[in-house]
């Protein structure tokens, strides 16, 4: 099973140049990403440190900041994978509930937070759990080793492809 590390941890083993998007880094390959899905305007993510375990992030390709910048057909695509992969996250995990959600800002300053537009499909196991519980650092991040990733890709895939 992934480990769960303190967000200090977390923190420190990043590596993000300066003045770069988590994001864009992230999407060509800087920040040790694990690409699940793609079509042309979209990539879903599986990121190696995440709230949860089966935590997927689904990005427009095109760095943007704000909804009034995004254009309607690539937030119809980004929704329709957030539901596709959650109907996957659901069927490999069983959660109590799966969160999507939208919690970006085009803020600079705002600590863990990428300014690039992301969604978060997040399995949250304990029923109990309230988002100001989940959508946090504070209470550790889940890392994924590079195998473990790459085992989940593998299965989320195959539940994306109906296979
Ligand atoms: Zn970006």
């Amino acid at each position: 099973m992934p480990e769960r590390i303190s967000r200090e941890a977390a923190v420190a083993s990043i590596k993000l140049p300066p003045g770069k998007c988590l994001a864009c880094e992230l999407m060509t390959g800087g920040g040790e990403p694990l690409v699940l899905w793609e079509v042309p305007r979209v990539v879903a993510l599986l990121p190696r440190l995440g709230v949860a375990w089966g935590q997927v992030l689904i990005l427009p390709r095109r760095h943007v900041v704000r909804f009034s910048e995004l254009d309607p057909e690539t937030w119809l695509e980004m929704s329709s994978l957030a539901q596709r992969v959650a109907r996957a996250l659901e069927r490999r995990f069983e959660p109590a509930r799966c969160y999507v959600a939208s919690l970006g800002t085009a803020r600079s300053d705002v600590p863990m937070s990428c300014p690039h537009l992301h969604i978060h499909v997040i399995p949250v196991m304990d029923a109990d759990a309230r988002p100001a519980q989940v959508l946090t650092w504070s209470g550790g991040v889940v890392r994924g080793e590079a195998g473990e990733l790459e085992t989940l890709r593998d299965q989320l895939l195959a539940l994306l492809e109906g296979r």
